[in-house]
This record gives C-alpha cells, structure tokens and sequence, in this order.
C-alpha cells in the first residue's frame, strides 16, 4: 500500500491525513511538539471551509463547538455574508484548539495516530520515494514513504530542505497577541479602537479570559526575541493608555504583517500545504481556511497519484490551483495592513471603503474573496459553473431526499445525472472503481452561484472529491467531453 508521510498535525496536516486515509492512503504523521498546546491563534472559520467540513459530513461536530457570528471582515470593515447563497452565510467563531481536536478525532476514527516528538530534520528523495529522517525522544530514526508533505508551518523545515525558496515581501509593523485576564475589561464584549499610534482588539472570548490583539504600525520587532506579557502591557498602554488590569497571561505571541508564498508547492516527491507554503498578515482571518482548502484539494490527488490511478502530472495541477489562491489571499492582507495604519489619511481611505462596502456588489465582492466562496479553478473552457464550487443542491434519489454534499462523504468523485439522459453514465464503464454514479432530481430548476447568480441547475455535472466542477452538461451530454474529463482528472480507463 502506498505510504504518504505528513510533517506537522496542525490543522492542515489533521486534514490532509484524514483525506488520505479516507482514500486508503498509508499515513505517518508526525509532530515535533510533545502533545497539544492548547493555545489558538485562529478564532474562526468561513463559509467555504465550513463547506468542505460539511462535504465529508464534519460539520455537525463544528456547529457543536462554535458560534455562527456575522464577522466577515476587510481590515476590520464589517462584510455581511448573511445574503451568500450558501448553507453557511456566517463565520463560525471556533478556536483553532478545537479545529484541531475534531479534525485529530477524525484523522484517529480513519486510523491515524500523531507520533507527537517526532521532528523532521533531513529529506532525501529519488525516483523511488523518500525517506524522512526524523529526531525522537529515542534517537534518528528514517522513515520511508512514496510522497511528503511539508504541513509544518511558515517556518517549515521540509520547505528548506527540499530547497524551496520563499519570496515575498517583509515585515513593515508589529503585532502582538495575548490570552489573559483583565480586573478591568471594558464594558463591550468585542471591544475595537483605532488611535494615533496603532489599533487595539479587547475580546471576550470565553468565560474567565480575555483575547487582547494590539497593532503597531511604526516598528518591526525581531521576530526571534522573545516576546512576554509585559511587552503586551507596554504597547496596550502605548496605544490605548490603559492595561485594563491585564494579568494572568495564559499565551502571548507576536506576529507580523511578512508575507511569503513558496515559489514552487511540488518539488518531486515532496510538496507543501498550509503555512509551510504561505505566511501573511491574519487580517481577515484567511489563513487556517486557506491551508485547509489546500488539504483538500491536494488530499484527493495525492491519494489517486500515489495508489496508481492517476499519472504524476495530476500534482502539477494542485500547484497550478492553489498558488492563485493564495497569491490574492497575500495580495488581499498587503492591501488590509496598509488601510490599518493610523492617521487622517488612511482614516478618510477607510470612510471611502465603508461607504464602498454598502452596495452590495462590493460588498459580495470582498466577501466572495475573504469567504473563500468565489473560487474558480481553470479546469476547462465554457460553461460558467466550471472550476466553481457546486452548491449543495436538495435532491431526490431513489433512495430517498438527500443533500448534494452527502454524496461526497466517502472523498470520492460524484457523476450526478439530474436529467433525462442517463447514457453518460454508460461512459463511466472503465472508471466505476474510482468515480461514483448517481442518478437524482432537483426539484429547482435554477440555482445561485455566487459571482455567477441564478443559472440553469445543469443535466448532469462530474464533481470532484473537492466539490468543484469539472466537466457539466445542460442537455444530452456528450459523452467525448465527459470520457476526457475523467481521464484528466482521475487517470486512464481500465478496460
Ligand atoms: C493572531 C493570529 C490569528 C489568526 N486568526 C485566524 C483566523 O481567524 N482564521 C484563519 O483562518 N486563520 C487565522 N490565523 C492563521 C492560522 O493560525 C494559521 O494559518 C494555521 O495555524 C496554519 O495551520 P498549519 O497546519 O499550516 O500550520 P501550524 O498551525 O503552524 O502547524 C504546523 C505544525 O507543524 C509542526 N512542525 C513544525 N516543524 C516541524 C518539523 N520539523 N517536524 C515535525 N513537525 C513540525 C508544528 O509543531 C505544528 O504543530 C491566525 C494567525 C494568527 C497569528
């Protein structure tokens, strides 16, 4: 059975071995950390993660753990995702403690255990595989594998040792984060001010404890000296002239507005996902649901790659789709920092953009693009669906009403004939063990897509394991168009 290393269990790598697992992938993933911190740097996740959460049936553990709130922002600039024609036109308030320790159960159910003091010092590939030379608790230890993911974060070390650069831009501000007690919190409980030397978040959190975020615009720390509660205290009292009775620091951390992609996500046998291949400013809160929409869309092609159904060059197309993605997310957070700073100027910017921010086509806009929502890879040239997202349609099966995101439970790709022309599903003969057929009705005969609007729900439409359209059909498919997107996407007939 193929075996696929993963460096790092934190969200992305969670999610990255469960996808394997769930396509019988082999998986070692390890963690240079002892065991969990339980510290949060994420607070949030948007409607499109929530999406891809709901595609493999996580979501009602999610929506246990969480709050929905209306909190979509541009550099604090409230967007409204509540009109997004999607299941989940909020954000959910969840901290990333609890992303992770729903997605490790997950990983756990599907058979994966993190071999936690486990840390990856030198990788070394050929045409054969690699092998992963890890540092124990018990001494060196090598570990074979046919593919390795680097999941381990903006510093990660698989990225440097297989020699990947990562360019960008460097820091220009500094930020600091801690979750503490204060004996005199102020009265609201999110609780936001912009003054003359930066911007200041007092956040009720959670029962006993406070999340205070502070941002200066006027000096870049070292990002290797060490950071504690009393520089926390120094720049609260720089910005807004008071500590609010801060003690009790529970983590504080500092980070900045440095943002980098990795040049290449694919070297070889090795590739990157998550903060291992992008580092930006948090504004908006993109990062954790950008790494792990990149979990999802690697997860399904690593696992057809790496158990011999689909060739090689499938990897290519995970760079050729998430480096876009990420590359806007970066772009996005660039133009956030810089309508952060303080002064009259920027303040007028801001008005500007507010003012912007009420119509409603700027504010789908900016709310598509931090949502996530808005996606479109180039599969193919065409129908407007293509390389979108399919909505999770209401549909009746012979089996009875099901929602079009059930089907994409078990991570397998869905030809789903809705019309009168079932013969495309005699084109699967050769992919049957790789693709799922489904026949149903939708009762609409239109739906909304966001960027697109309301549009002809199609005849029938090849999904994949992802949730995005490959190949569509409004009428009698052809069944040539249908045989090449299956071979594109998920290797050669077996005859
Ligand atoms: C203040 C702040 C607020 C944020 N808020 C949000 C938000 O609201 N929404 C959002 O989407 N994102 C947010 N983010 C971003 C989010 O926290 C990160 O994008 C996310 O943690 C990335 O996950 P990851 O799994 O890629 O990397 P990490 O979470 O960094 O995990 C990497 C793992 O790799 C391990 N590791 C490192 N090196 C090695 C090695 N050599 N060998 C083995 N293991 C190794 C580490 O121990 C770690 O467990 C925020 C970030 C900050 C700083």
């Amino acid at each position: 059975m193929a075996t696929v290393a993963v460096a790092g269990a934190g969200p992305v790598g969670l999610m990255l071995a469960g996808e394997l697992r769930l396509a019988g992938i082999e998986v070692v993933l390890v963690d240079r950390l002892a065991g969990r911190t339980g510290e949060s740097r994420a607070g949030g996740i948007h409607p499109r993660t929530m999406e891809v959460l709901d595609q493999r049936g996580l979501m009602a553990e999610f929506l246990a753990a969480g709050r929905p709130i209306q909190a979509g922002h541009f550099s604090g600039l409230f967007l409204d995702f509540s009109g997004f024609a999607t299941r989940y036109p909020y954000t959910l308030a969840i901290m990333q403690a609890a992303v992770e320790r729903l997605l490790e159960e997950r990983a756990a159910e599907l058979g994966v255990r993190v071999r936690w003091s486990t840390e990856v010092t030198d990788v070394h590939q050929d045409a054969g595989g690699v092998v992963v030379t890890v540092r124990t608790p018990d001494g060196t230890e090598r570990l074979a594998a046919d593919y390795l993911v680097g999941c381990d974060g903006g510093r990660s070390s698989v990225r440097k040792l297989a020699g990947i650069g990562f360019p960008g831009t460097p820091a220009t501000m500094t930020a600091l984060l801690g979750d503490v007690e204060l004996a005199e919190p102020p009265a609201e409980p999110v609780f936001q001010k912009r003054r003359e030397h930066g911007d200041f978040s007092v956040l009720d959190f959670e029962p006993g404890w406070y999340r205070v975020m502070t941002n200066e615009y006027d000096h870049v720390a070292d990002r290797d000296a060490p950071v504690d509660v009393e520089d926390l205290r120094r720049a609260l009292i720089r910005i807004a002239g008071t500590d609010y009775g801060m003690h009790s620091p529970r983590w504080v951390s500092r980070y900045s507005d440095a943002a980098r992609q990795a040049e290449r996500y694919r070297h070889g046998r090795v590739l990157l996902a998550g903060d291992a291949a992008h580092i930006h400013f948090p504004a908006g809160g993109q990062g954790l649901n950008l790494g792990v929409q990149d979990a999802m869309n690697l997860g399904w092609k690593l696992a057809m790659v790496a158990g011999g159904h689909a060739p090689e060059s499938l990897l290519d197309s995970y760079h050729a789709e998430r480096y876009p993605v990420a590359e806007r997310v970066l772009h996005n957070t660039r133009a956030q920092t810089v309508l952060g700073h303080p002064g009259a100027h920027t303040e007028a910017l801001r008005d500007l953009v507010r003012e912007l921010i009420d119509f409603d086509e700027v504010n789908g806009y900016l709310g598509g693009m931090i949502s996530a929502l808005d996606i479109r890879y180039r599969v193919a040239d065409g129908h407007p669906l293509l390389g979108r997202r399919m909505p999770d349609l209401d549909l009746k099966t012979s089996a009875g009403e099901v929602r079009l995101y059930s089907l994409l439970h078990g991570g397998r790709p869905v030809l789903l004939h809705l019309g009168d022309h079932p013969e495309s599903a005699a084109a699967l003969t050769g992919w049957d063990d790789r693709v799922d057929v489904v026949a149903a009705r939708c009762p609409d005969e239109q739906m909304n897509v966001p960027m697109v609007g309301e549009i002809a729900v199609p005849a029938a439409c090849l999904i994949r394991p992802d949730g995005y359209l490959v190949w569509t059909a409004e009428d009698e498919p052809d069944t040539a168009s249908l045989r090449d997107a299956l071979t594109t996407w998920f290797g050669a007939r077996r005859c």
